[in-house]
């Protein structure tokens, strides 16, 4: 029989070590030791988006529970930094790492609210009453204070009195599309915090 070495004694006695333990905690090791932790996005849903903070738009991977069934809610329990996204390719920074805690966020806005003139409370409104009534305000304002011509006589088609900041987790074809209607507007003030 060869000679055993140090560091095989110490293997052999530190596995029957942890064998025995188990077993005098009532745990049958074999049973134990098969057990494979369950991977936790198994079951769950990607969805592919941007984050919504910064200039950089990196992208990002949104896992949900929920089987998209009528009235069945998803809920969003883990984001990640989409490895195949040009920008980041899988990295994301802090704020972006906490995106998570953003989305679940007690304070978060989810529907349109309107404060009236003079009051100090805001009320809720449907997104229709919303879209009519920032469609109404544009129209007035932009007829109020539209400017054709400039002190010279050129032709400027220029509207100074609105301005516009739209969202970043929008494509390039969306942020395109949304570039163009403001410019045809006559909207000089118009930015986007992810410039996409
Ligand atoms: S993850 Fe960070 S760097 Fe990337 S877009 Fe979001 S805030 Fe900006």
């Amino acid at each position: 029989m060869s000679e055993m070495t140090r560091r095989q004694f110490l293997k052999i006695t530190g596995t029957t070590l942890v064998g025995s333990s188990l077993a005098l905690m009532g745990f049958s090791p074999g049973v134990a030791l098969a057990e494979v932790r369950e991977y936790k996005l198994t079951r769950a849903t990607e969805t592919r988006n941007t984050c919504p903070y910064c200039s950089v738009a990196c992208g990002i991977l949104m896992y949900s529970l929920g089987d998209r069934a009528k009235n069945a809610q998803s809920n969003i329990f883990h984001i990640e930094g989409d490895p195949d996204h040009p920008v980041n390719r899988g990295t994301l920074c802090p704020k972006g790492a906490g995106l998570v805690d953003f989305i679940h966020s007690e304070s978060r806005l989810k529907v349109p609210e309107y404060r009236a003139p003079g009051s100090d409370k805001w009320q809720r409104i449907s997104w229709n009453d919303a879209l009519d009534r920032i469609a109404k305000l544009m129209k007035a304002d932009r007829d109020a204070n539209f400017v054709a011509k400039n002190a010279d006589g050129l032709t400027v088609n220029r509207w100074l009195t609105t301005g516009m900041l739209a969202a970043s987790a929008s494509s390039n074809e969306v942020g395109y599309l949304t570039h163009k209607v403001a410019r045809s507007l006559g909207l000089l003030a118009f930015d986007n915090q992810a410039r996409v």
